[in-house]
């Protein structure tokens, strides 16, 4: 099908990513007088939609609210996935923010008048002009990679899903830290026969969080979780994964009907590359001024955990030290000081990876 492409629309600023930072963002300059657009390659919240249902928040909640509106459970417990999302849904239609869903934003490119943003909702090709652009595109846009045969068969997932459709299945889940425990946990009470396997001969001090502890480790120790540590997968067949002992090299078959790759997520580079952004460190983190947010593109910004690029085991960066990006983005497109800062000052100084 070949692209049609409409005349340039405008805005003053264009949110690419209509994640909590990016909504945040846009109350925050909708409070401003200045007017914005939202973009999102998904539905809003897209990051989170992904999540598998029921799954919990592990901030509490008035760290993840954002442009302070309260964010109340009935239980008062940390929200879920689907109380989140109900929230953002809130947010959005409560200051009437506009948002453009399912409209991924290809290219960023200075042109004459300001910054062309070029969005491709289905074949469509639409460009508009802004005088900012901030990529709040968050850094989790795919599983990382095992790298070894078989992981593209369709039963190998990066993603826990509905735990119901598990029952009754061989799971083989592959990692360590909060996801893979988490999984292990979830569809091991969902009536899966799981086994983990993981590099380390045990399970990371500090990669998992502190409640899913000791019930991993007593599943583990009662043999109710197959307990695989100190392997890597080299290979994955329709019926079974392949194992090898890291410190002997002895091979191990386990039979499986899912395969869960459970090991983190990478950020997609494509469009911070072609805005032609600087990209530093292992992790190809988005060069920003720390003080206004702006890369060295100018009047293209970052905000909120786009900034950290692909992040590691242990992820430093997280919704709840991301909020102050908005302030100084505002402050910097206004020239007014901004000042939304939370009564607390974030706890977190490294989470592990979820
Ligand atoms: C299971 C799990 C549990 C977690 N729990 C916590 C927690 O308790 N506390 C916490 O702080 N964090 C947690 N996180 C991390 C959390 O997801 C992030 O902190 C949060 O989503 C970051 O918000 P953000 O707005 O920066 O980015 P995101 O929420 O990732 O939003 C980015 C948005 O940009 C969109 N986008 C990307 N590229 C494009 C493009 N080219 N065009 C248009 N749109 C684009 C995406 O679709 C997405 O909607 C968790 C993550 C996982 C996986």
């Amino acid at each position: 099908m070949s692209d049609s492409i409409s005349t340039s629309d405008k805005t003053e600023v264009a949110i690419v990513g209509a994640g909590p930072i990016g909504i945040e963002l846009g109350v925050a300059l909708k409070r401003a007088g200045v007017a914005a657009e939202l973009f999102d390659a998904g539905p809003i919240g897209q990051t989170i939609s992904w999540w598998a249902p029921q799954t919990r928040w592990f901030s509490s909640n008035e760290r993840i609210a954002i442009a302070g509106v309260p964010l109340l459970t009935v239980d008062q417990s940390k929200a879920t996935r689907e109380e989140y999302l109900t929230y953002l849904r809130s947010v959005v239609s409560q200051f009437g923010l506009s948002v453009h869903p399912y409209c991924p934003v290809v290219d960023v490119q200075r042109q004459s008048g300001g910054l062309g943003v070029t969005t491709k909702p289905g074949g469509e090709v639409r460009t508009w002009m802004a005088r900012a652009v901030v990529l709040a595109i968050g850094g989790t846009d795919h599983p990382r990679r095992l790298g070894i045969p078989g992981e593209d068969l369709p039963h190998v997932d990066g993603y826990l899903r509905e735990t119901h459709r598990y029952f009754g299945r061989r799971v083989l889940i592959i990692g360590g830290r909060n996801s893979a425990i988490e999984a292990a946990l979830r569809l091991h009470h969902a009536g899966a026969k799981v086994a983990l396997s993981y590099r380390g001969e045990t399970l990371p001090e500090d990669g998992i969080k502190y409640w899913l502890r000791p019930e991993i480790n007593g599943l583990l120790k009662a043999g109710r979780i197959e307990s695989l540590m100190g392997t890597e997968a080299v290979q994955i067949t329709s019926r079974s994964v392949h194992l090898r002992k890291i410190d002997s090299g002895e091979p191990i078959e386990v039979a499986a009907d899912d395969v869960l790759s459970l090991i983190g997520y990478s950020q997609d580079k494509t469009l911070l590359r072609s805005a032609g952004v600087h990209l530093i460190d292992s992790v190809q983190r988005p060069k920003h001024n720390e003080a206004t947010m702006e890369t060295n593109v100018p009047g293209l910004y970052v905000a909120g955990t786009a900034i950290a690029g692909s992040q590691t085991s242990k992820y430093k960066t997280f919704l709840e030290n991301c909020h102050d990006h908005v302030d100084k983005i505002v402050s910097h497109l206004t020239g007014q000081s901004v000042e939304t800062s939370r009564e607390y000052e974030s706890q977190i100084t490294a989470q592990p990876e979820s």
